[in-house]
Order: C-alpha cells, then structure tokens, then sequence
C-alpha cells in the first residue's frame, strides 16, 4: 500500500496549487462543491484516509458501496479546509479520469453536472496547467495497479 500512497500523494501534489480556472472559480459559484452536507462526501482513494486520522476539519465515514473489492471511503468535512490537505477528489474536480485503450483520459466528472457552472464548458474550458496537471497525475496514478483498479471501477460505476 505504500506504493499506492506515494501514487496518490504525488498526483495530490500536483494538483495541490491548479485551479480548474486561472482565477478562483468558487466566486461563480460561492464554492458549490465544498457546500456538501453529513450524508455526502468526497470519495477517497486508495489509502488516503492515512492521512486523514485526528482530522480537525473533516472526518471519515464507510460509504455504502464498494469499489474494486475494497468498501469506499468517503471524506465529510465542514465546508473548509486548509488547501494543501484537501482529498485528491477536491484537487480534481469537475474531472474525472477514464480508462481507455490509448491510456487514460481526462472528462468532465458526471457528478458535477448539476453543480459546477463549469460543466458545460467541458474539459477544454478548463485552465491549460489544470488539465496538463491533471493529466500528469492521471499517468502516476494508472501506473499503480491498486488505484487503476480503483479507477477501473470507478468509471465503470459512473457510466452505468
Ligand atoms: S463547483 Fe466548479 S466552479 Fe464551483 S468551486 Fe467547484 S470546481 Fe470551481
Ligand atoms: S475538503 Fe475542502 S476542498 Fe474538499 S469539499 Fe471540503 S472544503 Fe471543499
């Protein structure tokens, strides 16, 4: 698992200062994808709820599914957070990374859709240094076989 982690820490760290739009994109919408509640959260990967024991902002819970084998671990938090400890879910938001035969792929994550007022500019309305961050940390992550698996399913579960 540590090889999984270091996988997700250096796709963590790439997109720990990209932002999906050069500016602060949370002014067009007063920050609407930190604006969950107890029963939703961010989805972790694999072993990064590691980083999250003795959390002072935020907290992990089971989520009621399972992916790749392994119970889904989701993170709630306040509302808040200090930035460079935010879940690889919030760095790549609205993205999502697919899986395909060429490599993976950067998309526009299905569940920002009714979220996002970014959504429907898709991928390439995106900032260029967001997307080629993104991008990077697609390649560190599916060169791990545990969160390619994790990946796998996610985008399996997101396309049914
Ligand atoms: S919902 Fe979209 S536009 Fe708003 S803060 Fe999140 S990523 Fe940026
Ligand atoms: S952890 Fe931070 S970035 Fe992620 S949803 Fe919460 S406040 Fe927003």
């Amino acid at each position: 698992m540590n090889e999984t982690l270091n996988a997700v820490q250096e796709a963590r760290a790439l997109l720990e200062n990209a932002t999906p739009l050069k500016g602060d994109c949370g002014r067009l919408c007063r920050a609407a994808c930190c604006a969950g509640d107890e029963e939703t959260g961010m989805l972790l990967f694999p072993g990064e709820e590691t980083l999250y024991e003795g959390c002072g902002f935020g907290r992990v819970v089971p989520a009621r599914y399972s992916l790749s084998g392994r119970p889904a671990l989701l993170f709630v938090c306040r509302g808040a957070c200090p930035r460079q400890d935010r879940p690889l879910a919030c760095r790549l938001f609205p993205l999502r990374i697919r899986l395909t035969r060429q490599g993976p792929e950067l998309g526009m994550d299905p569940r920002s859709a009714g979220v996002c007022p970014l959504y429907p500019s898709g991928v390439s309305g995106l900032a260029p240094a967001f997307r080629d961050s993104a991008a990077q940390a697609a390649r560190i992550l599916t060169a791990d076989p545990v969160c390619r698996r994790f990946l796998q399913e996610l985008d399996r579960q997101l396309t049914l």
